[in-house]
């Protein structure tokens, strides 16, 4: 039998020793894991997910706002031992959810502790997230949160977050998150690719991976070997890209900043190995707002960086997200921004209006620009983004491309998403008809034969 480590046990863990850095009013979910290996996979996975949803964890239940029990219903032995530690966390906490082996017969757990908010089965745990977010609901804040508002309500079983380290070695002045996760953690290489490696055994087709500054990967812990895997993103994704064997995932790389040794990463998605998607968070593109921001690699020649990637991998997605009206921020330093714009060509860009975040240092500084200023400059920033996106669509049209399908809704339109889209943030690539067969999860070749602002339409051929 197998258990999280006790720091996620809150039936093993002492109360948090740890000054507590949630967000006030942020949700917290606690998590008893009983079962085997496979049973843990899905612990992870919920606790991946959660996190990026904005989640905090609590070690206790003290703290928690819920607790999810996931059971293991193997032996009598392990089912006594599951009824226990639901009667536990229910008197601990209160609010329980019970997921698992056992959960395969809600009838008897139900018997025995009535008072229980959900019971799902093992493995279904896009139920469980239902219903986490039912009693807890999430407080999103796009400050902070990996994971856009919009994607809360269920994660489908065929593509997945990795979560490869936990926190932040930099100071930007807007950003509160190194306060509040720490310095950067992160995780072992061989850890990423198990939980990786069963993840695809289980049927994911598509790894996302998510961590605060992707790109530092492995800085901790000066890029170090543990059984044969060195923790260094291009290692890393190398290793990831290997995975699967005839079902190789699709790996998409999140919040990867601009480094200098982000070129080694490209051959990669040149060579098939992940995919030809990177997403930077350029946040402006006037140095010197990047330097008031206290962004790393501030100085970098993006441009260059940008014309080079392109050379060595030219279908290469770029996305972005960028800040408008950080103070201070002047109308010729915002038209920087915008001709870096028409240079950079990105194809999929996220704007903010800068906002006070309680605990920024940025608060402070002088020169805040008006609310009307700040509106003004993103509707003239999104107008370009819209435009380039549009053109960037449109020249796909006639073209021959795999997708894979989110959904299929009860008239047979798929939804699906190219290489170029990722879940909950990017667009879609939509099949009106000639569904009849297809599978959620599955990857498939289309001809595009329509496109607009942000979405493509196809056929299968
Ligand atoms: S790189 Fe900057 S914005 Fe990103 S998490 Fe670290 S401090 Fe925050």
């Amino acid at each position: 039998m197998s258990q999280n480590p006790p720091s996620l046990r809150p039936d093993l863990a002492p109360k948090i020793a740890t000054p507590d850095t949630r967000r006030g009013n942020q949700p917290t979910i606690g998590m008893v894991s009983l079962g085997c290996p496979k049973a843990l996979v899905d612990s992870e996975r919920i606790l991946t997910r959660l996190r990026a949803e904005g989640y905090a964890i609590s070690p206790d239940y003290a703290g928690a706002d819920a607790v999810i029990v996931n059971t293991c219903g193997f032996l009598d032995s392990a089912k006594a031992e599951s009824l226990d530690a639901i009667g536990e966390a229910l008197n601990e906490n209160g609010k329980v959810i019970v997921t698992g082996c056992l959960g395969a017969e809600p009838d008897y757990i139900r018997e025995h502790h009535p008072r229980i908010l959900a019971v799902t089965g093992p493995h279904q745990y896009e139920q469980v997230l239902d219903a986490v977010h039912a009693a807890v609901p999430p407080s999103p804040d796009p400050f902070i949160d990996l994971l856009p508002a919009s994607g809360v309500s269920l994660t489908p079983r065929h593509y997945s977050y990795l979560k490869i380290s936990e926190g932040c070695n930099h100071k930007c002045k807007f950003c509160i998150i190194p306060d509040m996760r720490g310095k950067l953690q992160s995780r072992p290489a061989h850890a990423v690719l198990r939980e990786a490696e069963k993840l695809v055994e289980n049927g994911v087709r598509e790894l996302l991976v998510i961590s605060q500054d992707t790109s530092a990967y492995g800085v901790d812990i000066k890029h170090a070997e543990d059984r044969g895997h060195r923790a260094h993103i291009t290692d890393l994704a190398r290793d990831l890209g290997s995975l699967g064997g005839d079902t190789k995932p699709w790996v998409r790389l999140h919040y990867v900043y601009p480094y200098p040794h982000v070129r080694q990463l490209i051959p990669l998605m040149a060579d098939g190995l992940i995919l030809p998607y990177l997403d930077i968070p350029f946040q402006h593109a006037s140095t010197d707002v990047l330097r008031r921001m206290a962004r790393p690699a501030a100085a970098a020649k993006t441009l260059d960086e940008i014309t080079a990637w392109r050379a060595i991998c030219p279908d290469i997605t770029l996305r972005s997200t960028f800040i408008v009206g950080y103070p201070g921020e002047t109308e010729a330093e915002f038209q920087v921004l915008l001709d870096w714009m028409d240079e950079a060509q990105l194809d999929r860009v996220g704007c903010f209006q800068y906002e006070n975040v309680a605990g920024a240092r940025s608060n402070a500084l002088p020169d805040h620009v008006p609310a009307e200023v700040k509106q003004e400059r993103w509707d003239r920033f999104m107008e370009k983004a819209q435009v380039i996106s549009e053109a960037k669509l449109a020249a796909k049209v006639g073209s021959v491309m795999d997708v894979i399908i989110d959904d299929i809704d009860e008239d047979g339109i798929a939804t699906c998403r190219t290489k170029s889209d990722a879940p909950e943030i990017d667009g879609n690539l939509f099949i009106d008809e000639g569904t009849e067969g297809l599978k959620v999860g599955e990857i498939v070749s289309v001809e595009v034969d329509e496109a607009g602002e942000y979405d493509l339409w196809g056929k299968v051929i």
